[in-house]
């Protein structure tokens, strides 16, 4: 079966290339005909000679996933892709005043089974393969006619649960020759799957990690996010810092804020508890109300209280801009369906 050439790193390329009795180098010439001039007819590869053309066509394809729908809110806008096996999953790219980037997803559904969150009412389909993460760029830039500048890995789906695809992703988009998003503008979000956290720390990626906590302590965490049932607050806290200590970077820890469930002061107090001398920066994310109607978004007041009680204790703390609500592209209102 061909494969399909989105999925290859260019160390894979050059092996490819190697294995076939060629120079390493053509794996750098076929990149720059793929993400420099996008020419996706390996028989216009002028500079290679016809029968490499001909072997690039039997052993790989080019084909791509499909923009089925596309919703344009004010500084954001959403897409919804159709894949080769008509599943669907959706990215948003955002506008901000630091430039573009992009929301992907990572799965076909999601078994992490936040109570809160909409992306998981479709159980896991499938893992999306490499090429699928990519030509979500691929096709954003197209539609856009812009360079995306940023990549955050927080669309539907748990990319730890998709490790090694994902990892794939983030090299191929890292490679200056091909996508060239530099590894500070990438961020990968995980629910806390602690054998991935420890694994990504041993890679040495410059990657941004964001963890979503929600909760400090294990009783709540353990009701909003079953996760937190298999690797507990204690579990996952431990290997975040040993991330920090091996990596020297700082991590994003990600709370949504709801009303009355884990928007009390005890919870802030809780939360300044559990993070208290790690380099860590907490995103307070006010909750996109979704089907889920037993969930409400806190409002201003309590958001303000909290982030108050952060910042009195010396927590860096920001509170998340408010994106896409009303085409349903924010955070945790993505799903694998079409209205
Ligand atoms: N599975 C990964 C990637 C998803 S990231 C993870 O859990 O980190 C999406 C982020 O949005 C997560 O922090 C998620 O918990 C949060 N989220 C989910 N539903 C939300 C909602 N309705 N409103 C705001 N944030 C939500």
């Amino acid at each position: 079966m061909k494969e399909n050439i989105f999925n290859y790193s260019r160390l894979k390329l050059e092996n490819y290339f190697l294995e076939n009795g060629e120079k390493k180098f053509k794996a750098v010439q076929v990149m720059e005909w793929l993400y420099d001039k996008r020419e996706y007819n390996f028989y216009n590869f002028s500079n290679l000679k016809k029968e490499l053309q001909k072997k690039l066509d039997e052993d790989f394809t080019t084909e791509f996933i499909e923009i089925e729908k596309f919703l344009e809110g004010k500084d954001v806008k959403k897409f919804l892709f159709r894949l080769k096996d008509q599943e669907k999953i959706e990215a948003v790219l955002m506008i901000h005043d630091y430039g573009i980037s992009v929301c992907i997803s990572s799965q076909v559904g999601c078994n992490m089974g936040c109570k809160f969150c909409e992306s998981g009412r479709l159980k896991k389909v499938r893992n999306l393969e490499t090429y699928e993460m990519v030509e979500q760029i691929l096709l954003i830039e197209k539609y856009i006619n812009k360079r995306v500048e940023r990549v955050v890995i927080m669309g539907i789906g748990e990319p730890f649960d998709n490790y090694d695809n994902v990892i794939n992703f983030i090299k191929i988009i890292n490679d200056s020759k091909a996508l060239a998003i530099g590894a500070r503008h990438i961020t990968v979000s995980t629910c806390g799957l602690v054998s991935k956290i420890d694994d990504f720390s041993n890679l040495d990626l410059q990657v941004n990690l964001a963890l979503s906590l929600h909760a400090p302590t294990d009783e709540l965490r353990s009701k909003l996010m079953p996760v937190n049932q298999v690797y507990n607050l204690d579990t996952v806290m431990k290997s975040i810092k040993a991330y920090i200590a091996k990596t020297n970077r700082r991590v994003t820890i990600e709370y949504v804020m709801l009303n009355m469930v884990n928007d009390n002061i005890a919870d802030a107090l809780n939360l300044v508890k559990l993070i208290k001398g790690m380099n860590v920066y907490v995103n307070l994310i006010p909750y996109n109300e979704t089907s889920h109607i037993e969930f409400n978004k806190s409002s201003k007041e309590r958001i303000n209280k909290f982030y108050e009680v952060l910042k009195n204790n010396k927590v860096n703390v920001t509170v998340r801009k408010e994106f896409g609500g009303n085409i349903k592209a924010a955070c945790g209102q993505l799903r694998s369906e079409s209205d």
